[in-house]
Order: structure tokens, then C-alpha cells, then sequence
């Protein structure tokens, strides 16, 4: 766990299971993105928490995508946080609700045949503890974070309803739409609609933030994704 400084911003990656969750605090007000793999509410609170032990509000729980790595605590941050507003794209709204996590398809070499394994263990699905959303983006929402301008961004290919979150001019949080786990490697392993992805990654690098932070692997700056991506 990290956090960075970026004139009010705090942003501190928590990594859970095998994916990255974050919680955004600006203010006294708090976003948090995606919530790993199993149920970790406790290391939620202890991000929200500034030096003097006080909790920020949680205003949004934003998640990226339903499947199962990166929704793991959102219910019992639901419970915890009873006034957030849970975050989703309408495409993934019904699958968060009935708590089913549908097995992607493989896009490299190494993939396929772990998409093909997983679609006949697990029948195409495999389970989560499942919620309500309460708020369903179709292709932009903004708001605001203490006074900075957020906004909700749907990023196809990963899944069909693959969500981003930019955060000011500082950073933008894209769950799968982007991996970073290999250096210079960002195509993720998985996708359903791969015909998309390239036009996501767009979108992404045209909201200027300076730092992207990824589902999987190191946040990379806008700047070295451009340069290492071929993206601009
Ligand atoms: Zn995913």
C-alpha cells in the first residue's frame, strides 16, 4: 500500500487478492474504485482514515467491471458506507446485481485455453456475492470530489461495460481496459469485444490526466503510455 500527494488528492492503491482497488480521497470526501478479489472492508477504512484518524465520506464506490477479482468487498463496503452511491455501466448492472461474473475470452497464446477451462468448470460464470447499483452510466456522467471535477467514462473491450473514472487532471482509474503487469505490455490477457479496446484507449489518453492507474500491475504516466503504447 502507497499513497501519493497531489495538491488535495490522496490516492492510495490497495492490492487485494490479485487486483488493485483504490480509494481517491479529496477533502473530506472519498471515492473508492473497485474492491479486489474476496471481501476486505477493514483495509478500506484504514485508507479512509487521515493522520488524525478521522474518516472521510465515501461519496461513490465506482466499479470498473463485474468480475469477480475486482468486486469482492463492495457489498460489505455498501454496508459500511451506507450513503456511497455504487458506480457501474448499465451493460454490467445486471450480472453486479445476480453477483455472476462471466468468463471473458482469451486474447493471447496463454489465455484461450484458460477462457475455454473456465467457461466448462465454471459454466461460464463464476459467482460473487452480488448488489445493487445504484447509479447506471451509459457514456459519460460527471460530478464532483470536494470541488474537483470527476467523471464516470465507458471504455468498451474488456468487457462490454467497462468503466473509467478521471479524477481532475491528475489521474484516471481503468480497471481492466489497460494491464500493466509486463513492462511496456498493456493489452489485457482477456476481452470480450478486443475490436473496441484500441478506441477506449483513446478516450483514455484524451482526458489529459497525467497518471494512469491500472486494475492489475503499476500505475504508469499518461506520458509513458503514449510513448511505450504507440496510443495517442
Ligand atoms: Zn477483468
Amino acid at each position: 500500500m502507497y499513497s501519493e500527494q497531489a495538491e488535495k488528492l490522496t490516492i492510495t492503491k490497495l492490492f487485494l487478492g490479485n487486483a488493485n482497488a483504490y480509494v481517491v480521497r479529496a477533502g473530506n470526501e472519498a471515492a473508492i474504485i473497485d474492491g479486489g478479489l474476496g471481501s476486505w472492508p477493514e483495509r478500506f477504512s484504514a485508507a479512509l482514515a487521515n493522520s488524525s484518524g478521522d474518516s472521510a465520506e465515501v461519496r461513490y464506490i465506482m466499479v470498473t467491471h463485474a468480475h469477480y477479482d475486482h468486486v469482492g468487498s463492495v457489498r460489505a463496503l455498501k454496508k459500511a458506507y451506507p450513503r456511497a452511491l455504487v458506480v457501474a455501466h448499465k451493460n454490467e448492472a445486471a450480472n453486479l446485481r445476480a453477483g455472476l461474473s462471466p468468463v471473458p475470452k482469451g486474447t493471447m497464446w496463454f489465455s484461450r485455453p484458460i477462457s475455454w477451462l473456465g467457461c466448462r468448470i465454471f459454466r461460464h460464470c463464476i459467482h460473487f456475492n452480488g448488489f445493487a447499483v445504484d447509479v447506471e452510466v451509459e457514456d459519460s456522467l460527471k460530478s464532483r470530489l470536494a470541488g474537483i471535477e470527476i467523471e464516470f467514462f465507458h471504455t468498451p473491450g474488456h468487457t462490454s461495460g467497462s468503466l473509467c473514472l478521471r479524477v481532475g487532471e491528475e489521474a484516471v482509474f481503468v480497471g481492466d481496459s489497460i494491464f500493466h503487469v509486463l513492462p511496456g505490455c498493456f493489452y489485457p490477457p482477456f476481452a470480450d469485444l478486443p475490436e473496441l479496446l484500441t478506441a477506449s484507449w483513446q478516450r483514455i489518453v484524451a482526458t489529459g490526466a497525467r497518471m494512469i492507474y491500472p486494475g492489475h500491475g503499476r500505475p504508469i504516466s499518461r506520458k509513458r503510455f503514449i510513448a511505450e503504447s504507440g496510443c495517442s
